[in-house]
């Protein structure tokens, strides 16, 4: 479509009009026969020129302001005395298609920001109602053992151990998840700079099989590297963080790592890949069913939310394990055959 500006429209006007005129007056001197070529021309050029002058004027009034107000409105423009003029003679200079345009891509710009904000409000709603319900479950826990013990219980010795030290996981439940929500927001928020260091990835995973060891003795996992590595592995990475992934993920292959004879193994790995370094934990446990994979790293998303509460989950771990691996700039994705295990595999920079 040809582009058009007042200034434009107004030059358009004038010459239709004085033409228009310039015409009737033609035919009015032939219908008299009395030539006055100068006196057409002249009374042709007046009305042009008066219909231009005024016609920018009504232009730079009505249409100029006008748009200007919706170009205010939509921009939310504060403006000084000498911007408004700047910004005045630049509408002045759009045709009507550009601020068409504009406005158009402005409803769209709208219309995506409103969706987004949607999004957010009901993923906020989702996460307050996980939130409470994560917390009630024990809560209402430590609440029927406190009255059952207040009940009489207290006075059985056997009765009131057993009862109080079932109330006391619950408490540590509690704030396993309290302290992972905070993790999470501090995640979130991105006030938790990367502390990046060159460090061995090979020792700091022993350490954290060290630490799980007697968990995966208990649940019967045997936790492995797929090598001896006794070369270094060097990373670039922040290792109090990069420990936390660890430990979440040999944690889950710990507690959902066992085949249908209630034991299994977990296989850790490592992979030169030229700039990075190719991490897999491998095990042979339940695995996940593909419909669960694309959510598996949202918060207190569950494959199976009983095994996992009676595992003592927050359900907080993968997603904690994703910030952290993305604040790296590097991905973590999950490899899974329903009855043969799963992998979990992220890069990190090499060191
Ligand atoms: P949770 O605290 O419940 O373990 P996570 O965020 O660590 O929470 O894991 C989310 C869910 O993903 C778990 O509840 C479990 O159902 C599933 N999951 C995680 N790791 C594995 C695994 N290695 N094998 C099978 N399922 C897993």
């Amino acid at each position: 479509m040809k582009s058009t500006n007042h200034k434009q429209l107004s030059l358009s006007l004038a010459l239709i009009v004085s033409f228009v005129a310039a015409t009737i007056l033609f035919c009015w001197f032939y219908f008299f026969k009395k030539f006055d070529v100068v006196f057409i021309l002249a009374f042709s050029v007046l009305i042009f020129g008066t219909i231009y002058f005024f016609a920018t004027y009504f232009f730079q009034v009505y249409m100029v302001e006008k748009i200007r107000l919706i170009y205010k409105n939509i921009h939310n423009y504060k403006i000084s005395k000498k911007e408004n003029e700047t910004q005045q003679r630049i509408i002045s200079k759009k045709s009507l298609e550009e601020v068409d345009t504009e406005v158009k891509a402005w409803i769209e710009e709208n219309k995506e920001e409103v969706a987004e904000l949607k999004r957010l409000e009901q993923y906020r709603r989702e996460f307050l109602g996980n939130v409470s319900h994560e917390l009630k479950t024990p809560l209402t826990n430590i609440q029927g053992y406190v009255l059952t013990l207040l009940d009489g219980g207290v006075d059985d010795e056997q009765t009131a151990k057993s009862f109080l030290q079932r109330a006391e996981r619950n408490i540590d439940r509690m704030i396993e998840i309290i302290d992972d929500l905070e993790e999470i927001s501090q995640l979130e928020s991105g006030i938790q700079i990367l502390k990046t260091s060159t460090f061995d990835l090979a020792s700091l995973t022993r350490e954290v099989i060290d630490l799980l060891e007697t968990k995966a003795e208990i649940f019967n996992i045997k936790l492995t590297f797929a090598e001896p590595y006794e070369f270094p592995i060097k990373v670039s990475a922040d290792k109090e963080n990069l420990k936390k992934v660890l430990a979440n993920l040999i944690d889950n292959s710990i507690k959902y790592g066992h085949n249908s004879k209630g034991k299994g193994k977990t296989k850790i790995s490592f992979f030169d890949m030229d700039e990075y370094v190719l991490v897999e934990i491998t095990d042979q446990g339940m695995g996940i069913s593909e419909e669960h994979i694309p959510r598996l790293f949202e918060r207190f998303y569950r494959v199976d939310k009983n095994r996992s509460r009676d595992v003592g989950g927050s359900g907080l771990g993968l997603a904690i394990v994703k910030h952290i691996i993305e604040a790296h700039r590097q991905s973590i994705n999950v490899r899974s055959t329903l009855g043969v295990g799963s992998t979990f595999a992220f890069t990190l920079k090499k060191g």
